[in-house]
């Protein structure tokens, strides 16, 4: 195969992503829980119209990625939008997905949206030894994919269950329960303990296939002594 010299990547500092094109980049903003008011949409829409972009496109992470950006404009289109970038890609906590909860959902046990958002403030970019995603979900449908993500939380009338260990992608792996019944709290000091364990592990390995390593019930002895 020819070798393609160049070819110009992703720019991590600007939270730019080349595009197929090799020429175009996408930004795409935090949005935490994908929850935004008119303005900020509308402000998206204007700057994706200001400097040309192609199309907006719905990420899996709850954003909306503006496609199509000529690198010369990243800074300003940043500038105009006002926003911080979402973590897309790199060795970091990369997203909270929450699903409505009790706050929009008829189906809601429990409060996803101001659960998540709590964890997105504190763990959105935290660096990992891997790409690390957390799902919230109000109830046992899982509409934030919890199981798939190396940290769930499911509400139940009970409280949380937390998950840990679940990935998708090219090795898929469906999260182990962790414990059940907790209060808000008791999710908040579980899921900091998950992470503090895995950052101190040394792996580099994703959470699931470092639990595979170490054995799910030595990692939860090691998560949850005193
Ligand atoms: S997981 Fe449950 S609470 Fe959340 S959106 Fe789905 S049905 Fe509603």
């Amino acid at each position: 195969m020819q070798e393609v010299k160049n070819v110009p990547g992703d720019l991590l500092e600007k939270g730019a992503i080349v595009q197929r094109d090799r020429k175009t980049y996408a930004i795409a903003p935090h949005i935490p829980g994908g929850i935004i008011d008119a303005a900020g949409l509308r402000r998206i829409a204007d700057v994706a119209e200001k400097y040309g972009a192609g199309v907006l496109k719905l990420t899996s992470a709850q954003r909306i990625a503006i496609v199509g950006i000529a690198p010369e404009d990243i800074d300003a289109a940043w500038e105009d939008l006002g926003m911080k970038p979402g973590a897309a890609i790199g060795l970091c906590i990369r997203s909270v997905k929450i699903c409505p909860g009790t706050t929009f959902c008829k189906r809601g046990k429990q409060d996803s949206v101001s659960v998540g958002l709590k964890l997105d403030e504190i763990y959105h970019g935290m660096p990992m030894p891997s790409k690390f995603k957390i799902g919230v979900s109000g109830c046992a449908n899982s509409c934030a994919e919890s199981l798939v993500k190396d940290i769930g939380l499911i509400g139940s009338t009970k409280g949380w269950k937390v998950t840990i260990g679940g990935a998708s992608g090219a090795k898929a792996r469906v999260g182990e329960v962790l414990a059940e019944d907790l209060s808000n709290e008791q999710a908040f000091d579980l899921v900091k303990r998950v992470v503090d364990l895995y950052k101190a592990s040394g792996t580099k390995k994703r959470l699931g296939s470092y639990i595979d390593e170490v054995g799910f019930e030595s990692f939860k002895r090691d998560v949850t002594a005193p």
